[in-house]
């Protein structure tokens, strides 16, 4: 088995408190395939443009994921400047340039097509529909937003959140789409739109999930140092993903771990700029903060 991802592959200007950075290598399905390839094969699908550095594509390739989707097209990559205060809690984004993005229609290479795990990264909600109707459908369907496409492409949303399972978004987004301040209510409504679980990351508090009857509490690390919290939704969404394709099942109990295995992700993708803190990560050093995770919640 395997996991398709389709989303961005962007070049990211990201100013933090704590240093600045140019054309990082960044986007939705950049730092999710990276971390959910710590846990499974990964099939990407998205678009740069001629000015994409080889070696990005080097570097998603030497963690073993497939790029063969991966298409270039003439013009400019996809580019993002974000910047955060203090506190880092939330992204305030100065410009999104789409550039080849406008033009991309997502082909999915024949040997993706048995993927049985999908990841609709975050991009616009009717390719992410595109995506579901062109191809058989994978044991589970997973996606993300931003407020970016709740503003403008709402209803697309909604329709494609009646064919996917789960949906794993922040607390604002979750609060924007819904309307609805109180977050328990938020992954209610939801839900009546189709995914059986939501997840709601909510940063330096952790993450809910949500199943039909259960809420699971999954914290966050507690990290001295956090340099750049771009990507972490992402990355947390490839922890998530990538344990529930490597488990091969998907009761609650699997479920709550892939929470924590999201949490282990994201807490290191925060620790540098871009995949910088990614491209030395190591299968012990996520066992062993996984092991923490565990410790830090339990009493006796
Ligand atoms: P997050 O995991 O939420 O921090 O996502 C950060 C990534 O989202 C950055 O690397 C950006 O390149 C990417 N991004 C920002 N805006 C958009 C957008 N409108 N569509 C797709 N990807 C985006």
């Amino acid at each position: 088995m395997s996991i398709l991802v389709v989303g961005s592959v962007a070049l990211d200007s990201v100013e933090t408190p704590f240093g600045k950075r140019e054309r990082a290598l960044g986007g939705s399905a950049t730092f999710f395939s990276f971390s959910a390839s710590f846990f499974d094969r990964v099939n990407l699908v998205g678009v740069v443009g001629e000015d994409f550095p080889p070696e990005y594509v080097e570097l998603l390739r030497s963690r073993g994921i497939d790029t063969r989707g991966l298409a270039t097209l003439p013009g400019e990559t996809f580019h993002w400047v974000g910047s955060y205060r203090y506190d880092m809690g939330q992204a305030v984004t100065h410009s999104t340039c789409l550039n080849v993005f406008e033009r991309f229609q997502p082909e999915i290479p024949a040997e993706y097509r048995e993927s049985g795990h999908l990841f609709l990264a975050n991009i616009d909600p009717e390719l992410q529909m595109d995506v579901l109707r062109r191809i058989e459908r994978p044991r589970l369907v997973a996606c993300d937003t931003m407020n970016f496409w709740i503003e403008g492409k709402r209803d697309a949303l909604i329709e494609l959140l009646g064919s996917v399972d789960v949906i794993i978004l922040n607390d604002a987004e979750a609060r924007q789409l819904t309307g609805q301040p109180n977050l328990v209510r938020a992954a209610k409504a939801i839900m009546e739109w189709g995914p059986e679980e939501v997840v709601i990351k909510k940063g330096e508090h952790g993450a809910l999930l949500f199943g039909a009857d259960s809420i699971f509490v999954a914290p966050a690390y507690p990290l001295e140092h956090i340099i750049d919290p771009t990507g972490a939704g992402d990355t947390f969404a490839g922890g998530f993903v990538g344990h529930l394709a490597r488990a091969g099942k998907r009761d609650w109990k699997t479920m709550c771990r892939a929470a924590i295995y999201g949490s282990v992700m994201a807490s290191f993708c925060v620790e540098d700029f871009s995949l910088d803190r990614m491209k030395t990560l190591t299968e012990e050093e996520i066992s062993f903060r996984y092991r923490e995770f565990i410790r830090l919640s339990r009493i006796d």
